[in-house]
C-alpha cells in the first residue's frame, strides 16, 4: 500500500516522513496532492482532521471515499469541511450517500453549505442521507434535516424544494434514520458500494460507526464513541482501513473517558479487528502533542502501520 499525506499542518506536530526532502515536496503542493486522491481505485481522505476546537487550526470531523475519480461517499461534515471538500476537487453531484454518525456541532455544522453548494451544480438523482435516530437530546436525521430545510419550520425553508417532495426545481435528499445494534447491519447496497453500521455509545447521544464496502475495499469510521461493547470490533473486522478517533489521551477521566476512546482502546480494537491500517483523527489541543505517548500505547497491542491524519491527507487502498 502506498499511503500519501498532503501535510499541510504547521510544524511542530508528529509526522511520519522518514525523509526531510518529501516533506518538502508534499509541503509545498498540497493542494495538487488532494485533488489526485482517488484518480484511480479506491481512496479515503480526510477533509477534516480535527474536533471542534478552532485552535486545533484543523477542519472538523468529514471524510470522503472516492473511487476513479468521483467522490462517492461523504461521512459527516464538520465546521470547516465544506470548504476541505471543495479544496479536494470532489463535486456534490458526484456522491451517491451522505453518512453521519451523530449530530454533534463538530460532525454536522457544514451540512446546509454542502447542500447548498449542491443546489448550483448539475445533479438529478436523489441524495440519500443516513444517521442515527433521535432521543430527547439529539434530534433523529430525518428531523435534523428538516430543521434545515422543511418547507413549515426549516431555517432554510428558501431551500425546501430539496426535501420536499411536492416542489419541483431540483433534486431531492432523502433522509433515513438508522436504528442499529451491536451487529453490523446492511443499510445501503448499490452496485459495488454497500454500507453497514453499528451503534456505538457515545455518552447519551444516539451514534453510529459505519463500514464503507466499495470494488472490494473496505473503510470503516468508528465516529466518535468510547470503544464499549462488541460492536464497532464487528464492524472493522479485517477492514483495509480503520478510521478511528483520538479524541483523549491515555489516562483520560470523566466525561472525556465516557464519550471517547483511549489510545489503549483504540489499539485494542484495531487488533481484535485485524485491521491492515489504522489511521488517528478528530486530534484535539488534548492529543495533539502526545503522539509518541499515543503510538506506543497502540503499538502495544496491535501492530500493523499507523498513521496520524491531517487535513486532505489521502489514504489510497491498493
Ligand atoms: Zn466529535
Amino acid at each position: 500500500m502506498n499511503w500519501r499525506t498532503s501535510s499541510r499542518k504547521p510544524s511542530g506536530q508528529f509526522r511520519f516522513f522518514p525523509f526531510a526532502g518529501l516533506f518538502l515536496i508534499c509541503a509545498l503542493s498540497p493542494s495538487a496532492a488532494a485533488q489526485t486522491c482517488g484518480a484511480q481505485g479506491v481512496a479515503a481522505q480526510v477533509l477534516g482532521s480535527g474536533g471542534p476546537e478552532l485552535e486545533d487550526k484543523r477542519a472538523s470531523s468529514s471524510y470522503l471515499v472516492w473511487q476513479d475519480g468521483q467522490a462517492r461517499v461523504l461521512v459527516d461534515a464538520g465546521g470547516g469541511s465544506a470548504l476541505r471538500f471543495g479544496e479536494s476537487g470532489a463535486k456534490m453531484s458526484q456522491l451517491d450517500v451522505l453518512l453521519f454518525s451523530h449530530f454533534h456541532v463538530d460532525h454536522s455544522a457544514d451540512f446546509p453549505a454542502l447542500i447548498k453548494s449542491s443546489w448550483f451544480e448539475d445533479r438529478t438523482r436523489p441524495l440519500p442521507i443516513y444517521g442515527p435516530p433521535g432521543n430527547d437530546f439529539m434530534p433523529a436525521t430525518t428531523e435534523f434535516v428538516a430543521d434545515f430545510f422543511g418547507a413549515r419550520r426549516g431555517a432554510y425553508r428558501y431551500l425546501s424544494e430539496l426535501l420536499a417532495a411536492d416542489e419541483e426545481g431540483s433534486y431531492k435528499m432523502q433522509p433515513h434514520d438508522v436504528v442499529a445494534g451491536t451487529l453490523p447491519i446492511a443499510v445501503f447496497h448499490s452496485g459495488n458500494l454497500a454500507l453497514l453500521a453499528v451503534r456505538v455509545v457515545h455518552g447519551s447521544v444516539p451514534a453510529l460507526a459505519w463500514r464503507v464496502e466499495l470494488a472490494g475495499k473496505v473503510i470503516v469510521f468508528s465516529g466518535d464513541t468510547s470503544g464499549e461493547g462488541e460492536g464497532l470490533v464487528r464492524l472493522a473486522a479485517n477492514a483495509d482501513l480503520f478510521i478511528a478517533h483520538n479524541a483523549v489521551p491515555e489516562g483520560a477521566v470523566g466525561i472525556e473517558r465516557r464519550l471517547h476512546m483511549p489510545p489503549s482502546v483504540i489499539g485494542q480494537i484495531a487488533a481484535d479487528a485485524h485491521v491492515k491500517n489504522l489511521v488517528l483523527s478528530h486530534r484535539m489541543l488534548r492529543t495533539l502533542g502526545k503522539e509518541e505517548q499515543t503510538q506506543s500505547e497502540i503499538k502495544r497491542r496491535y501492530s500493523g502501520p499507523l498513521q496520524f491524519a491531517n487535513d486532505l491527507d489521502c489514504f489510497p487502498l491498493r
